[in-house]
């Protein structure tokens, strides 16, 4: 149980870091018609960002399935990914993106750190130059200013 829980656990880390390279690879490379949506004013409930969610759910199915069909630690592995997956929504729809019915505040230092660094990453319109691309790690804001100045400047 206790191996379990830390493949669980490890699985949410280390998703943070494939969450981050994805969103500023992937995302902000090829995979920019997808997520070009969420950088742009919207009208409606859904975007074609959201397909990367379904992607995930996938990928978190497919792993629980091999993991039933034999290979057990990859159960918690589709587990922790399905789980940054859930964490994901909560922390970026709903708190970064108020899609919530109650408008949250976000008063703690660390969520306050991760909102604002996710409100640089918005300041940037386009595809490139862009700051701050993780969900829940996020680089000092101070840092990430003086990026987007030196962006500017150029
Ligand atoms: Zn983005
Ligand atoms: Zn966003």
């Amino acid at each position: 149980m206790l191996f379990n829980i830390a493949v669980l656990l490890a699985t949410l880390v280390a998703m943070e870091g494939v969450g981050t390279l994805a969103h500023k690879y992937v995302m902000h490379g090829w995979g920019w018609w997808l997520h070009r949506s969420h950088h742009e004013p919207h009208l409606g409930v859904l975007e074609t960002n959201d397909l990367y969610l379904v992607a995930l759910a996938l990928i978190a199915a497919g792993l629980m399935a091999l993991g039933k069909a034999g290979y057990a630690p990859l159960q918690w592995v589709g587990a922790g990914v399905a789980g940054y997956g859930v964490l994901y929504v909560l922390a970026h729809d709903g708190f970064f993106h108020r899609h919530w019915p109650r408008k949250p505040k976000p008063m703690q230092r660390y969520l306050k750190r991760l909102y604002r660094a996710h409100r640089l990453h918005h300041a940037v319109k386009g595809r490139e130059g862009s700051v701050s691309f993780g969900f829940f790690y996020a680089p000092p804001l101070r840092e990430l200013k003086r990026q987007l100045r030196a962006r500017r400047g150029d």
